[in-house]
């Protein structure tokens, strides 16, 4: 009861991710529809209910608009698991503020690349201009579309593709 479903809204656009348990609690009392089974069924007393693996709700639901959360998991990724300075892509990496937090820099989407420890090591805690070293690419924040959000997803519910593309 704790598999991921997908949540779509009443257009279609993906929305979030529920368990089985909540999913199936918003089919019964009539505030979503099934959209794709493909995971059996779960038999009581009086009825089998299809297990869920993705549903739509009933209702559309307005939301502002995404933003991509700002965690070293998500910085990683934005890089593309690449370290910002030389270009070497590892599994062993570091979240390194362009502008040092001791000089006032932020904690925000701008100002945080993915560094390999060298690099970081090399910077030292030092602006870009003192330690002569260049990014690779301006960094920004993500977008918080669709595949973004939900991409991890897909490793284990393949049959997710076909609702996430293009949103
Ligand atoms: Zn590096």
């Amino acid at each position: 009861m704790e598999a991921p479903v997908l949540v779509l809204n009443a257009n279609f656009e993906p929305l979030n991710v529920c368990n089985t348990r909540r999913a199936v609690c918003l089919i019964i009392s009539g505030k979503a529809d099934l959209v794709m089974n493909g995971r059996g069924y779960i038999q009581t007393v009086t009825r089998s209910i299809p297990i869920p693996s993705v549903i739509r709700l009933d209702q559309m639901i307005h939301r502002p608009r995404m933003h991509v959360r700002l965690t070293r998991r998500e910085v990683f990724r934005r890089d593309n698991y690449t370290c910002q300075y030389c270009g070497r892509r590892s599994n062993n990496l570091t979240v390194d503020h362009v502008v040092p937090k001791h000089l006032g820099g932020t904690h925000t989407w701008t100002n945080v690349v993915t560094a390999c420890p060298a690099c970081n090591h090399r910077k030292g805690g030092r602006p870009l201009e003192e330690c002569q070293m260049a990014l690779l690419q301006v960094p920004r924040e993500p977008p918080a579309n669709a595949h973004y959000r939900f991409g991890r997803h897909l490793e284990h519910n393949d049959e997710w593709e076909q609702f996430i593309r293009g949103w």
